[in-house]
């Protein structure tokens, strides 16, 4: 297997009809499940990766369909441990009328923030992890683990890479996962430098260190010392820094952005599934935008397959 994705999925309910936020209680609410490392590993397992994804779920009807879905994708539900009684956690999104998305959360008891605390489960996991060619995690991953989960993490990404695997990170920041911003820093830098392929987003690079600009951002991400940065800045061109050059990868435009909700998560999917298949780095870019292009012309996070796959064919036969 190639890819290792960790994190957490969860429960979503949106608003069938865009502009529904005022009338809580009678909208009709679209039962799915996504979460940004769940949403990369189906994008990247749809582009041929093969995928392993890591999580904790419960015993609950909605965690079997959550295997259930991963499985109809194709990926490797194996490492996936079952917590009894516990269920996975919940958001909800509010569209409001003038285009403004919010998002509510239910996920202080989720199972997935036991991921690496639990020492037998702990083990069985590095086993199945130094199998993988790669592996990624988010800002989200390490923001719902506990702070001696995280350190053994940590010292296990040391041992991977040692060991030949290479590490795919975005920062994703989410201020309210964290105690506080200075903890959300010192535990991305912590990660950041045991990192090989560091796939950042300005905006929340900016929230996270506050960057002034983009040179600001450029540096101190160079100063962690990883063998790829790429930032991605929405329609704006997307920066990589690679063997000591910096290059600018332009973003066509996309005719009608419907919804941007995954768009970081499905670039780093299609940059992944191509970088794994041996793309240079600066084409890896062009599919990262390619799978982002065809998820933001679609509402919700997770495209329905058959219909990713009708646009994918007619889009961009060579994506990804
Ligand atoms: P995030 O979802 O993490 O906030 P960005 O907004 O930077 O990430 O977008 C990630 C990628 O999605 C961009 O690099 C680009 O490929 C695509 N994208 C996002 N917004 C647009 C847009 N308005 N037009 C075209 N592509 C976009």
């Amino acid at each position: 297997m190639k890819l290792a994705a960790l994190g957490e999925v969860m429960v979503e309910l949106a608003p069938q009809v865009a502009g529904q936020a005022g009338e809580q209680g009678r909208a009709l609410l679209r039962q799915s499940y996504a979460g940004d490392t769940y949403n990369t590993a189906v994008y990247a397992a749809r582009y041929g990766v093969s995928v392993s994804y890591v999580t904790l779920l419960g015993d609950d009807p909605y965690s079997e369909e959550v295997l259930t879905r991963l499985e109809g994708e194709g990926i490797d539900t194996s490492a996936i441990a079952r917590l009894p009684g516990r269920c996975p956690g919940l958001y909800m999104i509010q569209n409001t009328a003038d285009g403004e998305r919010y998002f509510t959360y239910w996920r202080g008891e989720a199972p997935a923030r036991e991921l690496f605390a639990d020492p037998v489960r702990r083990e069985l996991l590095k086993a199945h992890l130094l199998q993988m060619a790669c592996l990624y995690l988010s800002g989200i991953t390490l923001a719902i683990m506990t702070a001696s989960a995280r350190t053994e993490l940590l010292g296990f990404l040391r041992e991977y890479r040692a060991a030949g695997g290479r590490v795919a990170f975005d920062s994703n920041y989410r201020p309210r996962l964290w105690r506080s911003a200075q903890e959300a820093r010192e535990v991305v830098a912590a990660f950041m430098a045991v990192t090989d392929m560091a796939l950042l987003t300005f905006e929340d690079e900016q929230a996270l260190w506050g960057d002034i600009d983009v040179a600001e951002c450029l540096q101190r991400n160079r100063g962690h010392g990883m063998a790829e940065l790429v930032i991605k800045r929405g329609a704006e061109p997307v920066l990589l820094h690679y063997e000591g050059e910096l290059t600018a990868v332009g973003v066509p435009p996309v005719a009608l952005v419907v919804d941007t909700t995954g768009a970081g998560d499905s670039f780093n999917a299609g940059y992944l599934a191509a970088r794994l298949q041996g793309t240079s780095p600066e084409a890896s870019i062009a599919a990262g935008n390619r799978c982002a292009a065809q998820v933001i012309g679609y509402r919700g996070a997770i495209i329905p397959l058959p219909e990713f796959v009708s646009a994918a064919q007619s889009s961009a036969p060579e994506a990804c």
